[in-house]
């Protein structure tokens, strides 16, 4: 199947693939298949490194790709390969950080610090994959207080005994 290659961004380590896409799918097609192969192979291809940490977070298209950067100089020397891949069409970015194997170390230089530059950047902390169980205590790096307040009252409106998927997305304070 044709899909446009103008929908991709792709960054591997430190090739930027996208920027050496110089003619159009039109003309090349096999570079289009070429290219989506990688990007459907690329959340496997960072378990070969060993374990990876894996966020799903949004930024504004100016500064898409510092996200990236920023985390490859915090982990200098603790860290295998740190590279994002999406959405550009919408400023969704997965950031994976590849390392031999799950470190607490890597974990705590990781987060906070990736919520508050991404906060910095103007990004969301959740992009496509939601907030769920893992991000509710890092919700404030995107929505402020009155934010959260109309959500709660939204959420004890509709689910007063609170059945309705349960613990995901709002902070318990
Ligand atoms: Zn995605």
């Amino acid at each position: 199947m044709f899909r446009p290659l103008s929908l991709l961004i792709i960054n591997i380590s430190k090739h930027n693939v996208a920027s050496q896409i110089k003619y159009s799918t039109a003309i090349l097609p096999r570079l289009s298949s070429t290219i989506w192969n990688i990007r459907e192979n690329i959340a496997e291809a960072g378990l070969h490194d060993g374990y990876v940490f894996k966020y799903d977070v949004s930024i504004p298209l100016n500064n898409y790709y510092d996200i990236v950067l920023l985390l490859r100089k915090k982990l200098e020397g603790k860290y295998t390969n740190i590279y994002g891949y999406g959405h550009i069409g919408d400023g969704n970015i997965h950031i994976n950080v590849t390392v031999p194997e799950y470190s607490k170390e890597v974990c705590d230089m990781l987060e906070p610090y990736i919520f508050e530059q991404v906060a910095k950047l103007k990004g969301s902390i959740s992009a496509e994959h939601g907030v769920g169980f893992r991000k509710p205590q890092f919700i404030h790096y995107s929505k402020d207080e009155s934010a959260l307040r109309l959500m709660k009252d939204l959420k004890h409106l509709m689910d007063p005994n609170g059945i309705l998927n349960p613990y995901k997305v709002l902070p318990d304070v």
